[in-house]
């Protein structure tokens, strides 16, 4: 089944990627393109690739959370205006959008004013996921067609079982991510407040904004422990 999508030497199915290209434009921006995608790991090994995700904290016209999950190539998107509550009884509304190329894991930084998204953009968490009931991707594509996503997260700020679930309602797919109620699931406890500092390089919004170089581990980093 993976035959005909070989043909294109390593390179990703581009049509996936339209909207999020035709969104933007590169010559201002420095979010990736997308465009030089092969494979950043090999794709040959047998056993289960580890699949990826990222949360962004997006500070544009309105400040949300981007939660992104790896699927086939692309990384399915999110935008979750209050970001992920680890209270089961929590339903947090999460907006489908466009697909984002997989090295937008990696971004982080500011958006110009006027551009697509134009604002600050921190890596808030990043890890692997899988489905939950170990089904592999396939339970994971099933899940995602299905509206009913349940996966375990490996994160730094995030860990344990959640579900995406899809409302059944017109227009642009709205679902709600839910935190499953496990050892993990904690009443009351807003981890969007608790972190508000970058995964990657321990700076605040404000810092990222103003373009603050990145602490060097043992600097800041240093005070935290
Ligand atoms: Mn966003």
């Amino acid at each position: 089944m993976a035959a005909k999508k070989r043909s294109g030497g390593g390179k990703r199915a581009p049509t996936k990627l339209t909207e999020y290209r035709r969104k933007r434009d590169f010559t201002k921006t420095r979010e990736p393109s997308g465009g030089a995608a092969t494979a950043v790991r090999p794709a040959r090994k047998k056993r289960a690739p580890t699949l990826r995700f990222v949360v962004q904290k997006h500070e544009a016209s309105h400040l949300h959370f981007d939660f992104r999950l790896e699927l086939d190539g692309v990384m399915k998107s999110w935008a979750v205006p209050k970001g992920p509550s680890y209270d089961p009884s929590v339903r947090r509304l999460a907006m489908e959008v466009e697909d984002h190329p997989i090295e937008y894991n990696k971004f982080e930084g500011t958006i110009p004013q006027g551009e697509y998204g134009g604002g600050t953009v921190m890596l808030w968490d990043r890890g692997t996921y899988e489905a939950e009931d170990g089904g592999g991707v396939e339970a994971l594509r099933e899940g995602y067609a299905r509206g009913d996503l349940k996966f375990v997260l490996h994160g730094e700020r995030l860990r344990g079982g959640w579900v995406l679930v899809r409302m059944k309602r017109p227009g642009r797919p709205q679902w709600l991510l839910i935190k499953h109620r496990d050892e993990l699931a904690e009443k009351s406890r807003d981890v969007v407040e608790e972190e508000t500092t970058s995964v990657a390089t321990g700076r605040t919004m404000e810092e990222i904004a103003r373009g603050a170089r990145v602490a060097r581990r043992g600097t800041r980093t240093a005070a935290k422990r």
